[in-house]
């Protein structure tokens, strides 16, 4: 007796799992909701677009001549030495002297000739000029005339434009058009994301990250921590899907009193930009130019999105066994009720019909 009891509860249990398993699959197949959610296209996209670039570009804006030279110098050769990619922002006016003073123009000239893949030279305006405030066949032409002076200096016509005091308009993007500037880096407080790595131009990657802010009470440029750079780092590469981290040379100066900028290299900031460089690459941060952000687009994206998605087929399924197999055992219990009723029913007739 025992064992066909144990033998009814396995049947049971047994039953009403594969109807449960039957019926969520069922439930799956014709619910709406769950079609919806398994081929969400906002889960897709933002994934895609959270996962597009694992990098970091750096941007040394305000380079020009007979300007703290030696810690420009300083700076372009420690990313030289470390062999990482640089962007810098010259100001190409006249009375910015970039190509005057030989010592900043022709270091970055042979740098250049030595191995390109290192120096990346960007447009940063004509006088370094406010354009949102200006004309736009004005700004069109301050653009034209750095471009032209730089590939006089040295032999490259600008593909990227960092707008001084990273402030802009639509006309800047039109003279930017004008001049086949490909790309462009203002700051975020000044623009709108999302910041897209295809199917605009030019494309747009602000500013996320610096070394250095300006102190207010002495407003002056002073280096911040590794710590909170590398924290501005991570947030925007979780959030834009890349960072872009900007320099001036102020910050690595010594600065004479704490009031003035004197043309001496601070070694220790400088020291601590290169353990920065270091730190970056350990979090497996590859460090690009400003105009190659698009082109390093990471294959993980698209498998970490569909895995997600995966999750929440699975995920649906799972919600629908746990609401099936009650269902199935109760159904079961209910079936196995109804039969012995049956054979009660019958056993009473019979024992009735034999009275007679
Ligand atoms: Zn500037």
């Amino acid at each position: 007796m025992n064992s066909k009891i144990s033998l009814l509860l396995v049947v049971t249990v047994m039953a009403s799992i594969i109807f449960g398993v039957f019926y969520s699959y069922f439930l799956l197949t014709i619910s709406e909701n769950d079609k919806m959610a398994i081929n969400e296209p906002n889960l897709k996209s933002e994934f895609e677009s959270i996962h597009k670039c694992q990098c970091v570009a750096f941007r040394l804006d305000d380079v020009q001549g007979y300007w703290l030279n030696e810690v420009q110098i300083a700076i372009i050769e420690t990313f030289q030495k470390k062999n990482v990619p640089l962007t810098i922002g010259i100001i190409g006016g006249e009375k910015f002297q970039f190509g005057k003073d030989l010592k900043i123009s022709n270091l970055i000239k042979n740098r250049l000739a030595e191995n390109p893949s290192f120096i990346e030279i960007a447009n940063h305006g004509w006088n370094h000029e406010d354009f949102s405030t200006i004309d736009k066949k004005i700004q069109s032409e301050l653009i034209k005339k750095t471009n032209q002076r730089l590939y006089n200096i040295l032999d490259i016509s600008p593909k990227v434009f960092i707008p001084p005091y990273n402030k802009f308009d639509n006309n800047t993007i039109i003279a930017l058009k004008e001049n086949n500037i490909t790309h462009f880096s203002s700051m975020l407080e000044t623009s709108t994301p999302p910041y897209m790595f295809e199917g605009i131009s030019p494309l747009h990657f602000p500013e996320t990250a610096t070394t250095g802010k300006i102190d207010t009470t002495l407003g002056i440029f002073s280096k911040i921590s590794n710590q909170e750079t590398l924290d501005s780092i991570k947030d925007s590469s979780d959030k834009y899907g890349f960072a872009v981290v900007t320099m001036h040379p102020q910050e690595f100066s010594i600065h004479e009193k704490n009031t003035a900028y004197t043309n001496s290299v601070d070694w220790e900031n400088i020291e601590e930009l290169e353990i920065l460089i270091d730190k970056i690459q350990k979090l497996n941060l590859k460090i690009i130019f400003l105009s190659q952000i698009n082109q390093n687009v990471s294959d993980q994206t698209m498998d970490l999105g569909n895995e997600m998605i995966m999750f929440t087929e699975y995920k649906s399924y799972l919600n629908h066994l746990i609401l099936g197999i009650p269902i199935g055992i109760l159904l079961i219990i209910l079936l196995v009720m109804m039969r012995n009723k049956i054979i009660r029913q019958k056993l009473m007739d019979m024992v009735e019909n034999r009275g007679e």
